[in-house]
């Protein structure tokens, strides 16, 4: 691993070391992501933002790359440390993160998965699987027989997986047989626009509508390296709910026997890292994650440091935070469209009535209130105003600025504690 040196920080490859994905969209979190590193061995990703965040807050990649930088360089940070750029899906995504010095490329195929292929009937089944093979996915029908049918795969001692038949083998393909193809090509574009100098690669499955059983993650793993895509990490979507802000919802026992099997597949297709994305706040399953993942670990984060952000926010400039909370909650039926959450304005109290302190608690440390403030930060920093009409994010760096220590040490707890029980394994 390349040490970074004082006067110009870049971003190294992590391999498969454990590592932890930092999304900082205000642009001042570095410091205190840095302090929350010392809480275990992960190494860490300070600048991470998707192509989607990056539209939603008007940043852009060279923004985000320089915050980041300029946070190391300040702090005397000496370490190693990744640069996302997170869930691409275009060649022009890869070519302006690519220029802006990303290292760290993630993959994201899913307008290519087909959810529909679980409830396809028979014959539907059928015209889907030659279009898949239409498309160039593969050669033939005949190809992916002999690549997959009737294959007892052993992957680990315990787990021997195949295809009980063509059917389910054919499901397979047309829920995800185009979206690998599609990552090979992206995967071309990454080469390209990296003119072949180092770099990693993630494909994220996670935004899909079910979650990825193991065979799929097998036929997935086995379909990448075939067509030689050596990739870093690999993130599935789990078992439970993984929603945004909040805990973990779902059984720990089917969480963790599902998540070791995808780690065996892991180790058997690369070896590569299991990525737990939506990964902030899960703080019932770290200590799962961190013993059953070992070193085959990345979990990825963003939204909690603003929601830390905003804390500075509530204690420090209440009439502010107060004003956030409003528009937050006006935009929340529209913004909330995107994301995988449950929360509910009617189980949230009317804000005026709160005061200081319980505003703060309803909308930062409660699942529905954290919800709405999570889902609507695009609008909070592009478009939402205080009454004297000064906008919002104006509003948010500049109590930050005036508030450094405590948003670094809000943001070493809340990260540290994050690192800290991953770390138990
Ligand atoms: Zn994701």
């Amino acid at each position: 691993m390349e040490p970074t040196t004082r006067n110009s920080p870049t971003p190294s490859l992590l391999d498969l070391h454990p590592s932890f994905g930092f999304g900082d969209r205000l642009g001042l979190a570095t410091p205190g992501h840095i302090l929350a590193t010392q809480a275990g061995q992960l190494l860490p990703i300070f600048a991470q933002q998707s192509v989607r965040e990056m539209d939603r807050t008007n940043r852009t990649p060279l923004e985000v790359m320089s915050a980041a930088k300029e946070a190391i360089r300040a702090s005397g940070w000496q370490g190693a440390w990744g640069a996302d750029a997170d869930h691409l899906k275009t060649e022009t995504d890869v070519i302006n993160l690519a220029n802006a010095g990303f290292t760290f490329f993630t993959i994201d195929p899913s307008d290519f998965v087909n959810n529909a292929a679980a409830n396809l009937v028979q014959n539907r089944l059928k015209g889907a699987l030659d279009a898949v093979v239409k498309s160039q996915a593969f050669e033939s029908i005949g190809q992916i027989e002999d690549l997959y049918l009737g294959k007892n795969i052993e992957v680990s001692n315990d787990l021997t997986l195949d295809f009980k038949n063509k059917e389910e083998l054919y499901r397979t393909v047309v829920k995800y047989g185009r979206a690998i193809a599609y990552a090979e090509k992206m995967s071309g574009w990454i080469t390209k626009a990296t003119s072949g100098a180092d770099c990693e690669i993630e494909v994220s499955v996670d935004e899909t509508d079910t979650p990825t059983t193991p065979i799929e993650h097998l036929f997935i793993g086995m379909e990448l390296k075939r067509r030689g895509i050596q990739c870093v990490s690999l993130a599935p979507r789990f078992v439970g709910q993984f929603e945004k802000a909040i805990d973990y919802k779902g059984d720990l026992d089917s969480f963790e026997l599902t998540l070791a099997q995808h780690v065996a597949i892991a180790r058997y297709c690369g070896p590569y890292k299991i990525s737990v994305h939506s990964g902030s706040d899960k703080f019932r399953i770290y200590p799962i994650i961190g013993r059953v993942c070992g070193n085959l670990l990345h979990v990825k984060t963003a939204g909690t440091s603003y929601l830390e952000a905003l804390r500075v926010v509530a204690k420090r400039n209440p009439e502010a935070f107060l004003e956030i909370i409003k528009f937050s909650i006006e935009r929340f039926n529209t913004d909330r469209a995107t994301y995988h959450i449950s929360a509910d304005l009617n189980r949230v109290n009317d804000p005026v009535t709160l005061n200081q302190k319980e505003r703060e608690v309803e909308f930062l440390n409660l699942d529905d209130g954290r919800q709405v403030m999570h889902v609507t930060f695009g609008s909070v920093l592009t478009i939402g105003k205080m009454p004297d009409n000064q906008p919002f994010k104006e509003v948010i760096l500049e109590t930050l600025s005036t508030n450094l220590d405590l948003h670094n040490q809000l943001l070493n707890e809340h990260l540290g504690r994050h690192i800290r029980l991953l770390s138990y394994g």
